[in-house]
């Protein structure tokens, strides 16, 4: 068989969103997994709708999520250009071939595609006017994904507007003849264009492509297809926000194919050896951004030491550039890093998490004060971990455990009657590291100074 020849063709005329995404990755995975082609086309004819800002996001977003095209802008390739604004001449050599096929009359201004069979004119009510019915055959698409479609395909249509500019469909199926495209796969919202796209195909003499269309993602809340508006539909704001973008792509995969079991983590490569078309789910996926937000921790913590601490400080870098942790030495930094690791969903919570580890200047969870200082009597137990620091072994999680049991068994007490009151004194609030953690690293220093602080002050 010749080689497979897929492409992403995107409309610079929005933020690049997760449905976008996922077809491009759709398209990439089958060119790796077949070992064929991944053309981009970049379908810019709107001119009102398309700027450069749109088409850098495009670029910027393919970049991020690893997904290289083999053909396109940039890249280069035998069929160029590969910007439909840039193809004029190639849509007019095409035109030249329906008209030489008597596929085409002029009407208003406009060129129109001529289907051949019987014609009738009849008066459409919702419409409100006479149109021109056409007798013929139904389209059949066989789809990849959605089997065998019927469309009836019975009226002629425009293909180039009175203003000269061609019309998507016809640029659409030009193109995907002139670059030899062999496979479309698309969104499903394009399966219902695809009826007028067979009559082209089949007008220019061409052979068919395969078509393959991709069940919509469904918003999260609620029914209908997840739109630009919807949260967390917009690509950059995960790369804004720290994601990863191999946890993205991973999730993206998972958003309508699976690997016929129920694994969730896979590495890429064992995606590409596994994906195919047919392996597409017939149903709409609906999205879900703690199953998305789940996978990144999960790819959070897979990250080699080096690697988070270098994206934590990245994060940092971007989006709290000014935060005392970036002042940090840097091996201090790493190990408050290395303890929030397994803690966070999401880069994003790094600096809010790590606060109190960076400064003095910290805040107090009221709610936390008033329910450890009623009980119990914590001032007392201050003053004893106080006049017992010096002994304790600080030398791991678990001897500082020891330790703080060994000093509590001296007066009658449990680690739990020093625990609260030790946190409250050294984080100010109760969720974070555990409290031997927290001790190993702020170091004897430091705790002393925020034990006694907490002692003077109540
Ligand atoms: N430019 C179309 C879109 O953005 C692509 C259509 C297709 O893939 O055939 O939806």
């Amino acid at each position: 068989m010749s080689q497979v020849r897929v492409r992403f063709a995107p409309s610079p005329t929005g933020f690049f969103h997760i449905g976008s995404a996922r077809t491009a990755l759709f398209n990439w995975l089958y060119a790796r997994h077949t070992g064929g082609v991944l053309v981009l086309r970049i379908e810019d004819t709107d001119k009102e709708r398309n700027s450069e800002q749109f088409l850098n996001v495009i670029y910027e977003s393919l970049d991020w999520l690893g997904l290289n095209w083999d053909e396109g802008p940039k890249a280069g390739g035998n069929f160029g250009p590969y910007r439909q604004s840039e193809r004029s001449a190639v849509y007019r050599e095409y035109l030249e071939k329906l008209k030489a096929a008597g596929r085409t009359y002029e009407k208003d201004g406009a060129v129109w595609f001529k289907l051949i069979g019987e014609r009738t004119e009849v008066f459409d009510e919702r419409r409100q006017k006479t149109v021109t019915k056409v007798k013929v055959e139904p389209t059949v698409i066989n789809d990849l994904i959605r089997g065998r479609v019927e469309r009836v395909e019975d009226e002629d249509f425009i293909i180039v507007r009175s203003d000269g500019n061609p019309v998507f469909h016809f640029v659409n199926v030009v193109d995907d003849i002139a670059m030899q495209i062999t496979h479309v796969i698309r969104g499903e919202d394009h399966l219902s264009n695809t009826s007028k796209h067979v009559e082209l195909f089949k007008a220019f003499g061409a052979p068919l492509p395969q078509f393959a269309h991709i069940p919509l993602i469904l918003k999260q809340n609620g029914p209908g297809k997840m739109s630009k508006r919807d949260q967390g539909a917009l690509i950059e704001e995960y790369q804004r926000r720290g994601y990863l973008p191999a946890a993205l792509v991973n999730f993206l995969c998972l958003l309508g194919w699976n690997p016929g079991d129920d694994r969730e983590k896979m590495p890429i490569e064992e995606i590409i050896r596994l994906f195919d078309l047919p392996g597409i789910n017939q149903s709409n996926a609906r999205f879900d951004d703690k199953k998305l937000a789940h996978m990144n921790m999960v790819y959070l913590l897979g990250l080699p030491a080096d690697r988070f601490v270098e994206r934590a400080r990245t994060y940092f870098q971007l989006h709290a550039a000014d935060a005392p942790a970036l002042q940090a030495e840097a091996a201090y930094f790493r190990e408050v890093m290395l303890l929030s690791q397994p803690k966070i969903k999401g880069l994003e919570e790094l600096p809010a998490y790590t606060q109190y580890l960076f400064t003095e200047d910290y805040g107090t969870d009221p709610k936390m004060k008033e329910k450890v200082m009623a009980r119990g009597d914590p001032k007392a137990r201050l003053g004893e971990l106080i006049a017992g620091l010096a002994a304790l072994d600080f030398s791991s999680d678990s001897a500082i455990e020891e330790s703080i049991k060994a000093l509590a068994a001296r007066h009658g007490l449990g680690f739990g009657d020093y625990q609260s009151v030790a946190r409250l004194a050294v984080s100010g609030t109760n969720v974070g590291p555990s409290l031997t953690s927290l001790f190993r690293v702020l170091g004897k220093e430091r705790v002393r100074q925020r034990l006694e602080r907490l002692l003077a002050a109540v």
